[in-house]
């Protein structure tokens, strides 16, 4: 039957996939990737069937993350299998454009490969399914809020005011749509000096956490601002594997119980 005027649409899930957790951010560059790629690793270690899926069209990096590349192959005709690195299947559009193509794509566009890259993908059983979502609260912020069953958001934000004023909008957007909000993390909260070992509060300190308890969204942890996270997302190989028994890979792991 069709559906009444104003109802909301469907949210059909995905077979297979229990949960669908977006991971968010207001502005760029606060570290949202790199926080969804050791989320994800996170929970895995956790004994979740987990994997990710890139949804920045524009400025993937899951695969640089990750340190995949290649095409997936189509399985019959329409579906796709997802690439795999460390036991994380993952999904990018930059697994289906080269890295210097740019996309200048509308809005609609947009949507119909975000909704493929979710649903024409053969993830297999997961418990979780992680979405490193694009920056901002745009299309494919709306897209995933009103298509996809979310079971929560978490959101990312670095110390640094304009971020938490950012980070307040995709706050808010979440709370309109009615996805739970599963907690904030700060990113780049502090920064130990590897030679004097002191504890330097670059973008200030704590802002995320007072935040959170402002608006009444639980607080799931600091990440440092650290040289090793930094160096080992670029070369694709995230701390949660290359230094899993470090301090670095712990914060996630607390952060990942958390969620
Ligand atoms: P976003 O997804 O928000 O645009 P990225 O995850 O791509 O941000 O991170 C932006 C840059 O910051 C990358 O070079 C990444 O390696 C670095 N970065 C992210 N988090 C940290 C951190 N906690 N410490 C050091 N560098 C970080």
């Amino acid at each position: 039957p069709p559906r009444p005027a104003g109802a909301p649409a469907p949210k059909p899930g995905i077979p297979g996939v229990k949960h669908i957790i977006a991971v968010a951010s207001g502005k760029g560059g606060v570290g949202k990737s790199t926080t969804s790629v050791n989320i994800a690793l996170a929970l895995q270690s956790l004994g979740l069937k987990t994997a990710i899926l890139d949804a920045d069209i524009y400025g993937p990096s899951v695969p640089r993350l990750l340190g995949v590349s290649g095409r997936p192959q189509q399985i019959d005709g329409k579906i796709i299998k997802p690439m795999e690195n460390y036991g994380l299947k993952a999904m990018s559009m930059g697994f289906l454009v080269d890295e210097d193509v740019a996309m200048i794509w509308r809005g609609p566009m947009i949507q119909s490969a975000l909704l493929q890259m979710l649903r024409e993908v053969a993830w297999g059983d997961l418990d979780v399914l992680v979405v490193d979502m694009p920056p901002g609260t745009g299309d494919a912020q709306l897209t995933m809020a009103q298509q996809v069953p979310l079971s929560g958001a978490v959101i990312v934000s670095t110390p640094q005011d304009l971020a938490l004023i950012d980070a307040r909008k995709a706050v808010t957007m979440f709370k309109k749509v009615e996805i739970p909000l599963l907690g904030l993390v700060e990113n780049m909260s502090h920064f130990i000096c590897p030679s004097c070992g002191t504890s330097h509060d670059i973008f200030g300190h704590g802002g995320a956490r007072a935040e959170a308890e402002k608006i009444g969204v639980p607080f799931l942890g600091e990440i440092p601002l650290a040289m090793t996270i930094r160096e080992n997302s670029d070369s694709g190989t995230p701390v949660m594997v290359s230094a899993a028994d470090g301090p670095h890979a712990k914060v996630y792991r607390e952060i990942a119980t958390k969620i």
